[in-house]
């Protein structure tokens, strides 16, 4: 019997023994759930960025023309400068933290300098040029433009914090059902229309009429003359040969006699409406610039029996003592701008077009600020104004069209910020208070976020959870620590 009794309660000791470990393992494993899903919650997390380099740049060209190396110039400059806005806390919803903006500050600097030393290299050279005389040099400032342009897509994704994917989700949504009727897209078009006059002829008063630069007053551009190509500026002489009347072919089929010794017409037409892709395709903007300028009326004359491709480029072997001139068909140019429909979505109070939102982190889109509104019309307007001088595009500093184009658009750009009977504020107001039917648009398009399940109750989740771990705990200790507590210090006693 004695060594029996003995005998169970070496048992009964074992077993508690055995139970408490158990019981000290659990309370050990609640403990580091408890500290790890804590640490887990308020630990800092980096936020693990995926670079869309080909949604922003394109594919990386190995023999890249003259265009696409404008349109990464335009691109590059344009996510620099918003960039800075953003650190300026010039936008709207988008405020970094101390730590972000130390590093968006130091990678801005130094891509900054280097696309202004590139800048100021492709001053002295012209891209067209390159393009057919050493396709290598341009293949190679094309591939530093790109390597810069890594640089600003990663500047673009780390200055676009502080938009939830909920809010995102939904203005793809929007963006879905957004549209513009055909008598809203009237209104735009008169709206634009009178304002693009105005400021077209303001400008062209105060830079062309007041003799700051000089008016454009033929248009007569001989590129092939006695069987030869003309590299380069043609000549007075070369000019003056073809300055001539002289039977056009008219549109209609008929033939005019056109004077073109007499001074060119030029006409500013104002705003044709909204972009068609068409229109973009053929561009070399840049994807940020959200307009387009066009000047109708060149054709090209050229000896019997010569032939041009699509591109009025004469089909080689020329006739003996082929000519290709351009002139304006009438002698008269006309001048007219499109706007990109997307831009018109910032009325509804939106400042991005969203066009891809990732399921990890990021987006793609264009920013369509009143900034940007104010600014494409500024780069259209410059356009018309170089196309009435006797300017050019030559040159690259600025970023893709050139030093005089950018000192023109500077110049319309302040001009309209500054334009005289409160013009610009009655523009702004226009601009900012859509008609009848883009109002409802906009009333429905208040970003009004439904959150999902999770996003709702998740810290009703994560406090419940810690909540069990405590209570857990707490029973844990109480069954550890019972004996202590309670009966066993009795029979110690006893
Ligand atoms: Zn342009």
């Amino acid at each position: 019997m004695k060594s029996t009794d003995k005998n169970s309660q070496q048992n009964k000791f074992k077993k508690k023994q055995s139970s408490d470990t158990l019981l000290y393992i659990l309370l050990f494993v609640m403990l580091a759930v408890l500290v790890g899903s804590l640490a887990w919650h308020f630990w800092p997390k980096e936020t693990e960025w995926n670079h869309d380099y080909k949604a922003e740049l394109d594919e990386k060209l190995t023999s890249p023309t003259a265009k696409d190396v404008s349109k990464l110039i335009q691109g590059n400059r344009s996510r620099i400068k918003k960039a800075k806005r953003v650190l300026e806390g010039k936008v709207r919803g988008r405020t970094l933290s101390d730590k972000e903006r130390e590093e968006v500050k130091k990678e801005l600097e130094s891509v900054e300098k280097d696309f202004e030393k590139l800048d100021e290299d492709l001053q002295k050279v012209e891209l067209k040029v390159l393009e057919e005389v050493n396709p290598s040099v341009l293949a190679d400032i094309y591939s530093q433009l790109y390597e810069q342009g890594k640089i600003t897509v990663r500047l673009k994704d780390k200055t676009s914090v502080g938009r939830s994917k909920e809010e995102l989700k939904k203005q793809l949504e929007i963006q879905e059902k957004w549209h513009i009727s055909e008598e809203g897209e009237e209104e735009i078009e008169k709206e634009m229309d009178k304002w693009i006059k105005k400021w077209y002829f303001q400008a062209k008063k105060e830079m062309i009429e007041s003799g700051k630069y000089p008016l454009l007053t033929e248009y007569v551009v001989p590129r092939w003359d006695k069987g030869r190509k003309i590299e380069g500026q043609p000549t007075r002489e070369q000019i003056d040969k073809y300055k001539i009347s002289r039977p056009i072919t008219q549109k209609n089929g008929g033939t005019k006699m056109v004077d073109y010794s007499k001074k060119l017409d030029i006409n500013f037409n104002g705003c044709w409406g909204f972009l068609a892709e068409k229109d973009k395709k053929d561009s070399s903007e840049g994807k940020e610039t959200f307009g387009l300028t066009r000047t109708i009326g060149r054709i090209f004359l050229y000896s019997e029996g010569g032939k041009l491709d699509k591109e009025n480029k004469p089909i080689l072997p020329v006739p003996l003592g082929f000519y290709l001139v351009e002139v304006a068909e009438d002698n008269r140019l006309e001048i007219k701008m499109g706007f990109e429909k997307k831009l018109f979505f910032n009325r509804l109070g939106h400042e991005e077009w969203l066009t891809e939102v990732k399921d990890k982190e990021g987006r793609i889109y264009f920013d369509i600020h009143f900034e940007d509104v104010v600014e494409t019309i500024a780069h259209e307007l410059a356009h018309a104004i170089v196309n009435t001088t006797k300017g050019d595009y030559e040159g690259e500093e600025g970023g893709g069209h050139g030093a005089f184009f950018y000192e023109i658009m500077k110049q319309i750009e302040e001009m309209i910020k500054n334009s005289p009977d409160s013009d610009f504020k009655e523009f702004e107001e226009w601009w900012k208070q859509p008609e009848k039917e883009q109002k409802e648009w906009s009333r429905d398009s208040v970003l009004v976020v439904k959150k999902s399940h999770w996003d709702e109750w998740k810290y009703w989740y994560i406090g419940g959870g810690i909540g069990i771990l405590v209570i857990g705990l707490v029973v844990v200790v109480v069954v550890v620590f019972w004996d202590e507590l309670t009966g066993s210090k009795k029979n110690v006693k006893n």
